[in-house]
């Protein structure tokens, strides 16, 4: 393991020369006059002066090379349709999609947003922005209207790019109506509404909005230049979930995001120009911004859209997939293979899967179970790595691409070159030796690639991220973890109040919130609970105003589920609580703060530990019983 070890010391210790190297991956239309300029920490700029485009190295640059190459492959089995688009015809799409949101007054720092189903349209839009210099903002088609609601706010898009509706598991979920009521809570007025109108649901256009076809049809054959971004620019913004109900609008620069995605494609996924690479993530994801989009197709490669669930129309969907299309690598999340667990075995020898080279799962705990069965139904290594949004690529991963190491079950690896990754003590700020449980720290500067501030916020950047462990100035990812006598990492769950439910990062705050906003709530507690397929689940108590109101078993069945709505029209299915009980109050400490970690221990089955803060220990036992 001496090669890694030594390339991860020279991306720390001789970081200007490291980088000035990997910065030579990609197109600088202006060269970068100094690699990094650290003066502002925790602010940081890579490839300070240069300027470059995301949309250029992902689409532009590889015409001259492999214009007739399939790009992107986009397969639904939700609508049974494919379309696949060579890298000639991406180009085209782009510049037309370009050439609308310009028509509608889209400049460079201007905002679209994106509230899209895992359509070609969506991708052509993303690079439309990057190539016009506009940032975008992806929301995850599974959130509702409220959360829509908020990101418009905070992003203030120009324009607003939708659908009538998206599918999922054979079902229309329509987008329209829920973009219209998000319209309707917001304050902030896009000037444009583009739809794409796919046949699913009906969607009205009102004034203001536009058909995303007829749009299209008006420019055809469109060439829209390049906008040249100073390398510190950003990208784009990509919400994810705190501690606190308000989401937080991650900034990514765009010189150095396009460096460390070049970079990844090689040293962690091993891959060249020419493969296909397939990531089953949503673009409204981290790691669909990273790994469905951008990485693959900076780093020359075909990379397929996939709108669909593993097991549809059977559970060997995936698998017919790579071998349709030669998938070289597969990225998916634990979840995912966990679902294929309870399948068929026989559907993984239907198809030849000889051209996949390796598993990647990331996004929430890779458990041994999970990791053994399929890296032993496949025959092939399965890499395991741990990054979060704000990172924007791994932090945590074997590399093939420098060493081949030994895997280690329940280990996502090494640090990545670039993150100076430390465990420490969270009370005292000081590193923590091989084998002892902290907070998993990077001393700044973060690398290329990875979140440069909130957007509009850099205050809350600096309070949210550095200031969190007292007596030093360290960027605190808010996971624990522990490195073995080896150097193997692990990480051992959040030290805050997120959870991971299936891969999707939700803050207990905000599914809280939308419960206490239905009148007969007076208070009510959101906790993550381990779960067997998807990781973790919520689990909500709510104490009532009138606790006669939960009196019998229909009436609290009816309580329930009127709460459950709630939190579906405000923030989407995904965030639904998998329970919701009713208890007379919730343990708290003396100071008024809830016992969260006992909660969840009761709902776990294990001892609830030190309860010397308790107010009131009763409460615990309410939560003990209201589980029976
Ligand atoms: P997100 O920002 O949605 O990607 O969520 C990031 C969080 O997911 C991290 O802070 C971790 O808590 C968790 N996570 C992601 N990948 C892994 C992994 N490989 N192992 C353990 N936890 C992970």
């Amino acid at each position: 393991m001496q090669k890694i070890r030594d390339f991860h010391y020279a991306s720390i210790h001789q970081r200007q020369e490291f980088w000035r190297r990997e910065g030579g991956r990609i197109h600088w239309e202006t060269p970068f006059e100094r690699t990094l300029d650290d003066s502002r920490l925790p602010f940081a700029r890579w490839y300070v002066g240069g300027k470059t485009n995301l949309c250029y190295n992902a689409v532009d640059r590889w015409l001259p090379l492999q214009a007739d190459r399939q790009a992107l492959i986009w397969v639904s089995t939700e609508v049974d349709q494919e379309r696949i688009y060579t890298q000639a015809q991406l180009h085209d799409e782009v510049n037309a999609v370009a050439a609308m949101l310009r028509e509608q007054g889209v400049g460079q720092g201007d905002r679209v947003l994106l509230y899209m189903p895992m359509i070609p349209e969506a991708v052509f839009t993303m690079l439309a922005c990057a190539r016009l210099g506009a940032i975008h903002s992806v929301v995850f088609g599974g959130f509702a209207a409220h959360n829509l609601a908020q990101r418009i706010d905070d992003a203030r898009p120009k324009v607003i790019v939708s659908a009538d509706a998206g599918s999922r598991g054979g079902k229309v979920m329509p987008y329209k109506p829920l973009l219209d009521q998000a319209l309707d809570l917001s304050q902030s007025r896009p000037a444009a509404v583009i739809i794409v109108d796919r046949g699913l649901a009906p969607a009205p256009l009102a004034d203001g909005q536009w058909d995303y076809a007829e749009l299209r049809a008006r420019h055809e054959g469109a060439r829209v230049p390049v906008t040249w971004l100073e390398s510190s620019e950003p990208s784009y913004i990509l919400y994810t979930s705190g501690t606190t109900g308000k989401p937080k609008g991650v900034q990514r620069d765009t010189g150095g995001y396009t460096v460390a995605l070049a970079a990844s494609m090689e040293y962690i996924f091993n891959g060249k120009p020419g493969e296909t690479f397939f990531c089953t993530s949503d673009i409204g994801w981290v790691v669909g911004h990273s790994y469905i989009v951008y990485g693959p197709l900076i780093g020359g490669q075909a990379t397929i859209l996939y709108e669909g669930t593993p097991v549809r129309p059977d559970g060997a969907i995936l698998w017919k997939l790579v071998e349709r299309f030669k998938v070289n690598t597969l990225f998916s999340a634990p979840t995912a293979v966990r679902v294929l667990k309870r399948q068929d075995p026989e559907l993984l020898r239907r198809h030849d899967l000889s051209s996949l080279r390796t598993l990647y799962l990331a996004g929430e705990p890779l458990d041994e179970p999970t990791a053994r069965w399929i890296g032993e139904a496949l025959g092939k290594p399965v890499i395991d790595n741990y990054w979060q949004t704000e990172s924007g690529w791994p932090i945590l991963s074997a590399q093939p691409g420098v060493e081949r190491t030994p895997p280690r079950l329940g280990s996502p690896s090494f640090p990545t070159y670039g993150y100076d990754v430390r465990v420490i003590d969270e009370s005292t700020g000081q590193d923590l030796e091989a084998g002892r449980k902290g907070v998993v720290a990077i001393v700044p500067p973060l690398p290329p690639g990875a979140m440069s501030t909130i957007w509009g916020d850099d205050e809350r950047f600096v309070r949210t991220y550095f200031e969190s462990i007292p007596g030093r100035q360290v960027y605190s990812t808010f996971d624990w973890g522990r490195v073995d006598d080896d150097g193997y990492w692990f990480i051992l769950g959040r030290t805050d109040d997120v959870i991971n439910v299936a891969g999707h990062r939700l803050g207990t705050r905000e599914i809280e919130e939308s419960i206490s906003s239905h009148a007969k709530v007076a208070e009510c507690a959101v906790v993550g609970v381990a779960d067997a397929l998807k990781g973790q689940v919520a689990a909500a108590f709510v104490v009532l105003k009138d606790p006669s109101q939960a009196e019998g078993a229909d009436a609290m069945r009816a309580l329930e589920g009127d709460m459950m709505r709630v939190v579906d029209q405000q923030l989407g299915a995904v965030a639904r609580p998998a329970r919701i009980r009713f208890v007379a109050a919730l343990p708290k400490t003396r100071s008024g703060k809830v016992l969260r970690r006992a909660i969840v221990a009761v709902c776990e089955g294990r001892d609830p530990g030190d309860l010397a803060t308790i107010e009131d220990p009763n409460a615990l036992e309410l939560i003990k019983e209201s589980l029976k």
